[in-house]
Formats: C-alpha cells, sequence, structure tokens
C-alpha cells in the first residue's frame, strides 16, 4: 500500500509509522470492530471528499449496532477527515479514507463492554480498486459457495469487521478459480451483493438492484438511483434471481471503492456484449463527473478540502 505521513488516532496526528496496537487488542482476537470506506478525489478547486457526512454517520451506527461506544461526534470525525487530507498533502487523484474504531488492549473473553474503544481515520492514495481495465471492460464474477450470513444470525448493515470474512472467504474462492470478485446470494437463493460491492443488473432498459434486505446500505448504490432516476431511467428494487443474472442485457457493481464496475461475464455466462453496456457507461461517466466536481447538480455531495 501506498503509505502517507499522518494518521488520526484518539484525537491526535501521529506518524503513519507510528500508529500502532498491542498485539493482545481484543479486536484482533474477537473481531468485533466497525470501518468506513470513503473517498476523495482532485477536483478543479482542490480535493473533496465524496458523501462524508453519510459515510461518517453510518460508521457511527455500525458502531451503534456492534454496541461499540465511539466517544467522538459525527462533525468531529468529519473535521478529523477533512484535516487528514490536508496534512497529508496527497498528489495522486483519488484517495482512500479508513475510518475505524475497534476494542483496543486490556480486556480479555468475549464480553466486550469494559475494552477501550480506540478511533482512527487513515487516508492513503489509492487508485481504482479492481483495476483500470475493468472500469472499461468489465469483470469476471463467479457466485460464491457460500451465501451472506442470514439476518437471523449476523448483521449485514453494519459495516462491521467481522462481516468481511464471509467477504473474505467468497473473494478468495472466486480468484482462486479463475475469476475476479464473487457475488453472493442470501440465504433464501437470492442476489445479496458482491464482497464489497452492491449489484445492478439491466434488463429490457430497466435498471434492477435488490433492497438491503441482506446487504450493506450502499451510498454508492442510492447515488446511482438518484442519478438514473434524473435520467429518466426505470429503476425497481426487488429480489434477483440466479437465472435472471445471467440473461441480464448489462450488469454492474457499485461500491465506494470499486465506483461502477462493469459485469462482463457470471459463471461462464458472458452478460450482454461481454463487456461495457450502454447505460452501464453513461452512468460511470455520470459517476465519475460527479465525484471529480464536473458536475455542478450533485455538487453539494462533496466536501472540498482548502
Ligand atoms: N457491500 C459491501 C459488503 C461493502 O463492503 C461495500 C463497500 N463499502 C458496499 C456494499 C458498497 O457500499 P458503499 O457504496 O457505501 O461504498
Amino acid at each position: 500500500m501506498d503509505a502517507a505521513k499522518y494518521i488520526w488516532m484518539n484525537g491526535e496526528f501521529v506518524a503513519w509509522e507510528d500508529a500502532k496496537v498491542h498485539v493482545l487488542s481484543h479486536t484482533l482476537h474477537y473481531g468485533n470492530g466497525v470501518i468506513e470506506g470513503t473517498k476523495a478525489y482532485k477536483t478543479e478547486k482542490g480535493y473533496a471528499i465524496f458523501r462524508l457526512d453519510e459515510h461518517t454517520r453510518r460508521l457511527k451506527e455500525s458502531a451503534k449496532m456492534t454496541l461499540i461506544d465511539i466517544p467522538y461526534s459525527i462533525e468531529e470525525m468529519n473535521q478529523a477527515q477533512i484535516d487528514l487530507v490536508r496534512m497529508n498533502k496527497f498528489t495522486l487523484d483519488t484517495v482512500y479514507l479508513r475510518p475505524f474504531a475497534f476494542l483496543g488492549y486490556g480486556v480479555m473473553g468475549v464480553y466486550h463492554k469494559e475494552a477501550p474503544v480506540e478511533t482512527v481515520m487513515a487516508a492513503w492514495q489509492w487508485g481504482a480498486y479492481l483495476g483500470e481495465d475493468a472500469l472499461k471492460h468489465g469483470i469476471r464474477l463467479k457466485i460464491a459457495s457460500m451465501t451472506r450470513p442470514a439476518n437471523t444470525s449476523n448483521m449485514g448493515k453494519a459495516k462491521a469487521s467481522a462481516n468481511y470474512l464471509n467477504s473474505q472467504m467468497a473473494k478468495y474462492e472466486a480468484i482462486d478459480c479463475g475469476y475476479d470478485e464473487a457475488l453472493l446470494l442470501d440465504d433464501q437463493g437470492y442476489v445479496a451483493e458482491a464482497s464489497g460491492a452492491c449489484f445492478f443488473m439491466v434488463k429490457n432498459g430497466e435498471l434492477i438492484t435488490p433492497p438491503n434486505d441482506n446487504s450493506l446500505a450502499s451510498i454508492t448504490q442510492k447515488m446511482v438511483i438518484e442519478m438514473a432516476k434524473d435520467f429518466g431511467i426505470k429503476v425497481t428494487r426487488r429480489r434477483i434471481t440466479r437465472e435472471e443474472v445471467y440473461v441480464a442485457d448489462e450488469a454492474f457493481l457499485t461500491g465506494t471503492a470499486a465506483e461502477i464496475t462493469p459485469i462482463a461475464l457470471v459463471d461462464a455466462r458472458e452478460i450482454g456484449c461481454g463487456s461495457r453496456g450502454e447505460m452501464t457507461e453513461k452512468i460511470q461517466s455520470t459517476y465519475f463527473d460527479i465525484v471529480f466536481g464536473r458536475n455542478a447538480k450533485y455538487e453539494h455531495y462533496l466536501t472540498y478540502i482548502d
């Protein structure tokens, strides 16, 4: 990874190499931590963080769900991220921010109430999550052999570190089988989400994406729905079966890191033209215009770093 200069840790900026934890930190053993993934883009007016407040709010809500009491307000954490991007003096087009909270050192055993909460904001320069080529030509998805955990046994709405064991196993399997990314079904067999992104498909001019019944309430998914409606595209949120995915006209993934990544193939079936489809391209180019500050209509989603 591309190291930066500073990390914000519990209210203070520390040198990147000094942001350390004890090996007996609670989260390292039992996995209760919460993360965010936020992105800043270099616009003509300098760096801007995309939908900052919503990401920070989701961190706070994820923490509430998993019983972690973050001792900072949303405003304080927003400010920390603004300062962090400014202080690190980045130069590349895209910067990834990773705000997170975890349980530190001092208590062992599963019961975590007395474990100290550590709050951290890190940021570093990071390009296209699935590669530049993927944004143009699309990726190959494998439907994972594991499903997303059922709502009766986990909290998929929390962006909780523990949820990423499932993502990690699915992603590893997909890559090991020669694919690029995993698509996970829910325990009823309907499309849930990819290992770190949401799923959209196009059929007969209609854009279809699952409800967040068994997936993270994705901020990029929400953005795409808003944009598509503005274009006059019919958007439907409903459950999607595996067979429908195979015969979609187009499909793509959305996420802060994945941005708008076309899907070229799923389980040996080419999707549409087997590359980036027309509607996908339109949504992708509009998305990049928005995040890079080239679309005045959506500029209110940008927090500029002065
Ligand atoms: N699902 C999962 C499991 C994710 O990790 C992500 C990335 N945060 C998403 C969906 C997309 O969410 P967002 O658009 O808010 O980044």
